[in-house]
């Protein structure tokens, strides 16, 4: 028995990075597991292949998380196919740094629909579904710069720390019906998001983590099985933090 084993999960922005490695290790403790992707096709065909190797039901869908109707779609597709939903987790984001002075409307509006508007939609279309079922985990992946701020990234920090006021808002609306709305805050993690920082910029942020690394993928997805198990169930409207203590 895994600790997700008869759970039915889905994981936005899974076709590479922290989204793929969540999609595994949910499969690996045994819930059913859809998710999605946008550009990245093969990856998430071969993701799909990979999930359906641990013997459990495994689906991915090419959708635009930005998308409000896309993602009202999307989740009735899923439910359809997986017979419910009873993990959400909002993975999918991007970045688009520049400092403010330089920052174009286009670029600020693409960061805010992609990671903060995609939690709105997806949340909004599972609610019915959760509360049918009166039991729900929606996870919102933000990040440290959500918490704290970062020149460069006024777009970014914007749309990671609307996620954590939405996150504690679900989880004062919702908390009645069982449903239960956390948000993980990753601290520098190896994804091909950082990968494009130069080496100055990840050193930078390498002095500034305690634990002297960067975190893998894997650790910020343990972390989301703990707040999609039961062993969770009284946790709610919290922003874990999975930084090596870079925040503290
Ligand atoms: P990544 O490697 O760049 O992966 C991003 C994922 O999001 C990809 O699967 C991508 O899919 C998907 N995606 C992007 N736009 C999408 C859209 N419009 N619709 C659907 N999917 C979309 O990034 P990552 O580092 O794993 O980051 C994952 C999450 O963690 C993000 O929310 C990020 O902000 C957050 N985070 C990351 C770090 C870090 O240090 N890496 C730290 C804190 C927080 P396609 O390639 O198929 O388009």
């Amino acid at each position: 028995m895994g600790l997700l084993s008869g759970k039915k999960a889905l994981v936005t922005g899974a076709s590479k990075g922290i989204g793929r490695s969540i999609a595994i290790r949910f499969a690996q403790e045994g819930a059913d597991v859809a998710f999605t992707y946008l550009s990245s096709v093969e990856k998430g065909e071969a993701l799909e292949k990979e999930l359906a190797a641990f013997g459990i039901k495994a689906k991915g869908f090419r959708s635009d998380a930005s998308n409000f109707a896309a993602a009202d779609k999307l989740i009735g597709d899923v439910v359809t196919f997986l017979g419910g939903i009873d993990i959400l987790v909002n993975n999918a984001g991007i970045t688009r740094d520049n400092l403010l002075m330089r920052m174009s409307e286009e670029h600020w509006d693409e960061v805010i629909n992609i990671n903060l508007k995609s939690c709105f939609n997806t949340v909004k279309a599972v609610t019915r579904t959760m509360m049918k079922a009166k039991a729900g985990s929606i996870i919102n992946i933000t990040s440290v710069v959500g918490v704290r701020g970062n020149a460069g990234q006024s777009n970014y920090a914007a749309s990671k720390a609307g996620i954590i006021g939405f996150t504690k808002s679900v989880a004062l609306e919702l908390g009645s019906r069982n449903i239960r709305s956390n948000a993980i805050a990753p601290g520098f993690i190896e994804t091909e998001m950082t990968a494009v920082l130069d080496e100055k910029t990840v050193q930078g942020w390498r002095d500034a983590i305690p634990m002297k690394r960067g975190g893998k993928p894997e650790e910020v997805a343990d972390a989301c099985v703990f707040l999609g198990s039961d062993m969770s169930t009284y946790i709610s409207g919290q922003t874990l933090e999975v930084n090596g203590a870079m925040n503290t």
